[in-house]
């Protein structure tokens, strides 16, 4: 925003919340000023124009009530950088103007609200450079300055606070007017000093994060290399298994059968690790392509996923259900999708038992699309699923019933629902099963 100051804060600090904080306190200074009014015309003297400081307040209200509806309203806090820093100066020179007649006519000099203008020094040390606090102090000063200078050559009349003769006022205006001037020096000098050293510090904060966010981002592209070398021959020696077992190598007997009917379950297995570890890698890798969303059929997916699930749902002895409208449609990620139903449509056959059902549907709810996948398996107690979702985390039960298993799963599909804008919730009671419902938010 040309024509105003550049914020010096780091990119990290929450600017909407000290925008907010900032109009709030506005707002308390209404109810304080009108608070203080009320009492002292009941209380006092009063010697004080109530009537000019009643206007002077209803322009606090009516300016913040304006910078009110811009913030929260107009622009539902959506401002840049740059237009937070325009924001806050314009604001901070309204208070200027603002708190400079309230306390011109109520004692000037007197008033010991006129240190109030500290806290506007330290805000602005907060979110500006100590050039432009520089600034503000010899605005400050000059309009002090120029006022004691106004009144005491009576060219400026004085509204006294307190009652007593205008020669004393002016005795003291100049001590008076040393008192604030030093005060705000030091404190603008103090609050740029602070929030400088503060600055450098966070800085050296940021560089240290984002070293660490590209040593994450190797070690993720290094998962993903490393992920995808391993499964190529690992898929290459499940092909051979199953060209040994369909007897395309020729004859076996029943005992090589069965010794390589175990060697492709654990091959199985391992590639159903590497998977998890490749879409861990994946979600971690932010690929904004492969996660653009598209309209989607959900019953393709979800027919699509059953048929993909169907041969290891028939070596369980489980029944897969599906159901959705032909017509249900999303705007979504397909990967996304995918690897929400697959990894949980594998969870509820891994951890069910013979002869269950496992369920898997698709309908519209409000303005959202929620997915469920219900099962009649080994369901977990409220404890266990506090902690289902963070990496790694496997229930003792799951250990013992399935070996492999990455702990990874839910992670990955909570990102994923995440990334696309959804939530998911889980209902599930140990021994009678669990349902997971994902909503998501786009209906296409
Ligand atoms: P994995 O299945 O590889 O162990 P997940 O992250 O997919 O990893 O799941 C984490 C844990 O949550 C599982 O180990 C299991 O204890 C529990 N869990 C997930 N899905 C189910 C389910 N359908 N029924 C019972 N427990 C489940």
């Amino acid at each position: 925003m040309a024509g105003f100051s550049r914020l010096e804060v780091s990119e990290f600090t929450d600017l909407n919340s000290v925008a907010r904080w900032y109009i709030t306190l506005r707002w308390v200074a209404v109810c304080g000023v009108i608070g203080a009014l009320t009492l002292s015309s009941l209380s006092w003297q009063r010697i004080l124009p109530y009537g000019v400081l009643l206007y002077i307040t209803l322009a606090l209200a009516i300016y913040n009530g304006a910078f009110h509806w811009f913030f929260f309203g107009a622009r539902g806090s959506k401002l840049s950088h740059s237009e937070h820093g325009a924001f806050f100066e314009i604001q901070i020179l309204c208070d200027y103007l603002f708190l400079y007649l309230l306390v011109y006519f109520s004692g000037f000099f007197e008033n010991p609200f006129l240190y109030f203008f500290v806290f506007h020094i330290l805000l602005a040390a907060y979110l500006f450079s100590p050039q432009v606090v520089l600034r503000y102090v010899i605005i400050l000063v000059a309009l002090a300055g120029l006022g004691a200078l106004l009144e005491y050559r009576s060219l400026l009349p004085h509204f006294q606070l307190f009652e007593r003769a205008e020669e004393t006022y002016r005795a003291e205006l100049l001590p008076r007017l040393l008192g604030f001037c030093s005060t705000v020096s030091i404190a603008g000098y103090l609050g740029a000093s602070i929030n400088r050293r503060l600055r450098d510090t966070t800085q050296s904060v940021e560089i240290e994060l984002n070293r660490y966010r590209s040593l994450d981002k190797i070690k993720s592209n290094f998962i993903l290399q490393v992920t995808h070398e391993l499964r190529g021959p690992l898929a290459a020696v499940k092909g051979f298994h199953e060209m040994i077992t369909r007897g395309i190598t020729g004859p076996i007997p029943a005992a090589t059968a069965e010794v390589l009917d175990k060697a492709t379950r654990r091959t199985d297995g391992l590639l159903q690790m590497i998977d998890e570890m490749l879409d861990y890698a994946y979600m971690e890798s932010d690929d904004k392509v492969r996660f653009a969303p598209v309209l989607l059929r959900l019953k393709d997916l979800i027919d699509a996923n059953i048929e993909a699930l169907a041969s290891e749902a028939e070596g369980r002895g489980i029944r897969i259900e599906g159901h959705c409208p032909a017509g249900l449609t999303v705007e979504a990620s397909r990967d996304l999708v995918n690897i929400i139903l697959n990894n949980l449509i594998s969870n509820a056959l891994r951890y069910s038992p013979k002869d269950s059902v496992v369920n898997v549907s698709a309908f519209k709810e409000g303005g959202e699309v929620k997915l469920e996948v219900r099962d009649q398996g080994i369901g977990m107690s409220a404890e266990e699923l506090e902690h289902i979702f963070e990496e790694f985390y496997r229930t003792r039960k799951a250990r013992e019933m399935e070996r492999n298993g990455t702990g990874l799963g839910l992670s990955i599909i909570k990102k994923a629902v995440e990334t696309m804008g959804g939530r998911i919730m889980v209902a599930s009671e140990p021994g009678k099963g669990s349902t997971f419902h994902i909503y998501l938010p786009k209906e296409g």
